[in-house]
């Protein structure tokens, strides 16, 4: 099921994408996609509910973040073997943890204010993993248990606040806006192989970055269980996998966003984001 959040910033409501590929709002049957409602278990029983009764709504409307009150996005550096490659740097031997603030998450098709001062926003499509139950020290095999679903986030960097003088990656990949998410929620028995997946993304008509899945080091099994054995996973929190190469800061020569440009990227099975950059 692809589970969804429309309306305006801060009033989204619940919906799903119905068979005619349309959203129909499941306010009534469910407060919002946050903590507990993530529970896999709740999610598979609105996945069987009637969906002709459900209200549809309209085609233009806003479409948020599929998840609400998200408390952690933890990401993972270096995941993708060719990434590493790319940036000259040895392929990790356990995952690279860091933390990115939660409010700097917006929807799939909002702009994106490139911040002041800001010489070098760059871009990084990545696979999101949606906890939706509690994880401490979870084995690899017993991971998807407490997966909610899967969905597109963009772990958006501003690389000289990352990379040089202090070199901060929490400091460089925090700002507003720079963690869209979404369309939708995908529940996991709608994707044969999560680890089989094209994921591309384009700035304007330039072809950035086409890689797959295939190629990342720690799989969605190893990263759930890894983090969870240093640290508590709640439902709703967003772990972002790494991204595959093609980076502005990899390119040569590098190649940064600029206002006007757009911003367009995606994943098999998983659907795709379109934003515009604008001036901080
Ligand atoms: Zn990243």
């Amino acid at each position: 099921m692809k589970f969804v959040r429309f309306g305006a910033v801060g009033s989204e409501k619940p919906g799903l994408i119905d068979s005619d590929g349309r959203v129909r709002d499941l306010s009534d049957k469910i407060g919002d996609f946050a903590g507990a409602a993530l529970d896999p278990d709740r999610l598979a029983r609105l996945a069987m509910i009637d969906q002709e009764p459900l209200p549809s709504v309209d085609k233009d409307v806003r479409i948020g973040a599929p998840v609400g009150d998200i408390r952690q996005l933890v990401c993972v550096g270096l995941n993708y073997s060719d990434h590493a490659a790319e940036l000259d740097m040895p392929s990790p031997s356990e995952p690279v943890l860091f933390m990115k603030s939660p409010y700097s998450i917006t929807g799939p098709f909002d702009d994106i204010a490139i911040p002041k001062g800001s010489v070098k926003t760059d871009w990084e499509v990545e696979l999101a993993i949606v906890i939706g139950r509690q994880a401490e020290n979870v084995s690899r095999a017993a991971a998807i248990n407490h997966i909610a679903g899967f969905t597109i986030i963009n772990d958006i960097s501003e690389r000289a606040w990352q990379l040089e003088g202090t070199g901060q990656w929490t400091k460089g990949k925090s700002h507003k806006g720079f963690a869209p998410l979404g369309p939708w929620l995908v529940t996991p028995d709608e994707i044969s192989d999560v680890h089989g997946l094209k994921i591309w993304l384009d700035v304007g008509n330039d072809r950035m970055q086409d890689g797959t899945t295939k190629t990342m080091i720690f799989d969605v099994g190893h990263l759930v269980a890894f983090i969870s054995a240093h640290m508590t996973l709640m439902p709703g929190d967003v772990i972002a996998t790494g991204t595959p190469p093609g980076v502005g800061s990899g390119k040569k020569p590098q190649r940064f966003l600029k206002p006007d440009e757009k911003l367009r990227f995606g994943i098999e099975s998983l659907g795709e984001q379109l934003h515009t950059m604008t001036g901080g």
